[in-house]
């Protein structure tokens, strides 16, 4: 309790304000690495999103509203700039409320401008279209804004991912309520403070911090609210789902995955060691679009397997502000559900060939080691679940057909990478694959200009690109009589 009594407390950020909630409780966020408690936190519930959504409806119809898309361009402009200046604090934040190593925070930052960036860029070029109809008529189509738009953010990527869909949707003239995840709340607090600093009308943005089931519950099945984007788990989608169906209100679910890497016998079987790893390995696993399944040709399977154990033997664990190749899981939550998958492959008869348990070295923190399964099935848990950790699975394959069989029977398809030096096979086979990203001889391939998004249950809607406007506008057709 002393050591709670240290930490900073936070506030929720409604209309340009700063408030406690008005229940008056809170909750406490901790260090991934030492375990020990990091923030003390406002935890908002239904009476507080009611609030924000008041405050976004009003800041809507008001100054928000009546900017123009230049100025709006503008602001966004500015706000990325903001953002890299505060770059190594944004960083350094999310490292300590999420665990991640710093140099991948650092990127997720510059990310994060880069999407302030690129909407910004298009703020001011979202338009409709002149339809003709013949003699006696003009048609024109509008974009308009959704409206007032919620955010439903997880906690592996956080402010990259709020972002993601934040910036699209100012860019379009929406105003949002974020809902942060309970886990990792500061980088969107942080943000909101820059954004208000920098001239954001009040009620544009507005953070409410709390727990899922309350706070969320409440935003996604808020009457007043237009859109909701949700990025999460498959679970907690749904419930978001059913919420909104209530009030008939437009998703983006943005949801979880188990992404194969297809590797074929002619493939450069270096580069697909460092790119499986990278894969596996970037923010502990904890990656929607991590390469959790390998799917190898039965011809190049023992080498390809030496060559990645070798690999992983010199993955540096530690804490991520000593900027190491791996850091700890987000929380004990997630350690117990990653150790758990670790148990039921072993029970289903899965073998590991690396890993499986915490680092001997970290005697504190959620660490665990980079961990590979080898003699897989592809119906075993451990080849359909994800894991959401640094655990890959690596099954076997005969031939192409047998390769995309198994590669496309699982529930998820978000993203595919293809290793072959073939590059008939490659782009056949870019078609055949059910994933919303398909990667060539590479992973992670694509930037805040790609659309991203799921197949089968890791969701549906686009994000990135100017995909990603299409969820923030609707189009309003106008038709003109024009009489003699
Ligand atoms: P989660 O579903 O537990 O939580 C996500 C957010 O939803 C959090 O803010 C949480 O507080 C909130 N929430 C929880 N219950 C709610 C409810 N009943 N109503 C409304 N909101 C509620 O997910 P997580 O554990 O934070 O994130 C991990 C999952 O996210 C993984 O499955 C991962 O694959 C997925 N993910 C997907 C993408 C993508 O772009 N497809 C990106 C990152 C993470």
């Amino acid at each position: 309790m002393d050591e709670q009594q240290k930490v900073a407390t936070h506030k929720l950020f409604i209309n340009g304000d700063w408030q406690s909630a008005s229940s008056e409780q809170t909750f406490f966020t901790h260090n991934p690495a030492t375990e020990t408690v990091l923030a003390e936190v406002a935890r908002g519930d239904m009476a507080d999103v009611e609030q924000a959504v008041v405050a976004a409806r009003h800041a809507l119809e008001g100054a928000w509203g009546r900017l123009k898309p230049k100025d709006r361009s503008r602001l966004l402009y500015a706000a990325s700039r903001v953002i890299l200046e505060h770059a190594e604090e944004l960083a350094l934040l999310e490292t300590l409320d999420s665990g991640k190593p710093l140099p991948q925070a650092r990127k997720e930052v510059v990310s994060t401008a880069r999407y302030f960036e690129y909407y910004a860029g298009a703020a001011d070029k979202i338009h409709g279209e002149q339809i003709p109809l013949g003699p006696g008529f003009v048609n024109f189509t509008i974009r308009e804004p959704m409206g007032v738009t919620a955010h439903i953010v997880p906690w592996n990527k956080p402010l990259n991912i709020l972002a993601r869909s934040l910036a699209p949707a100012l860019a379009a003239g929406n105003t949002a309520v974020i809902k942060p995840s309970e886990l990792t709340p500061l980088t969107a607090l942080k943000l909101a403070e820059l954004l208000a600093g920098m001239g954001f009308p009040a009620g544009v943005v507005n953070v409410v911090t709390g727990y899922g089931e309350e706070a969320g519950a409440a935003l996604a099945g808020h009457t007043d609210i237009d859109h909701i984007t949700f990025t999460g788990s498959a679970a907690t989608g749904r419930a978001v789902m059913k919420a909104a169906a209530e009030h008939i209100k437009p998703v983006v679910l943005e949801l979880g995955g188990k992404s194969p890497l297809l590797v074929f016998a002619d493939a450069d079987l270096d580069v697909v060691v460092r790119e499986a790893v990278k894969g596996i390995i970037t923010n502990c696993g904890q990656m929607c679009s991590a390469g959790s399944r390998i799917l190898v040709e039965t011809a190049v399977k023992a080498p390809f397997l030496e060559k990645l154990t070798a690999a992983m033997q010199q993955i540096v664990i530690g804490p991520g502000v000593d900027s190491p190749d791996l850091g700890p899981l987000v929380s004990d939550i997630q350690y117990g559900r990653v150790a758990n998958h670790i148990d039921i492959a072993t029970s289903e008869g899965a073998h590991i060939l690396y890993g499986g348990g915490r680092p001997p070295h970290l005697a504190r923190g959620y660490f665990i080691e980079p961990t590979i399964f080898d003699n897989v099935l592809p119906d075993m848990y451990i080849a359909q679940q994800e894991v959401f950790g640094p655990v890959l699975a690596a099954i076997t394959f005969q031939d192409e057909a047998e390769a995309v069989r198994i590669a496309n029977k699982v529930p998820y398809g978000l993203v595919a990478g293809i290793f072959t030096n073939n590059i008939n096979r490659a782009l056949r086979l870019a078609t055949r694959l059910q994933a919303g990203q398909v990667f060539i001889n590479d992973f992670y391939t694509g930037d805040e200009e790609t659309p991203f998004g799921g197949y089968g249950q890791s969701g549906f809607g686009r994000e990135k690109g100017l995909a990603a406007l299409h969820n923030y506008t609707q189009i309003k057709n106008v038709a003109i009589r024009v009489r003699a």
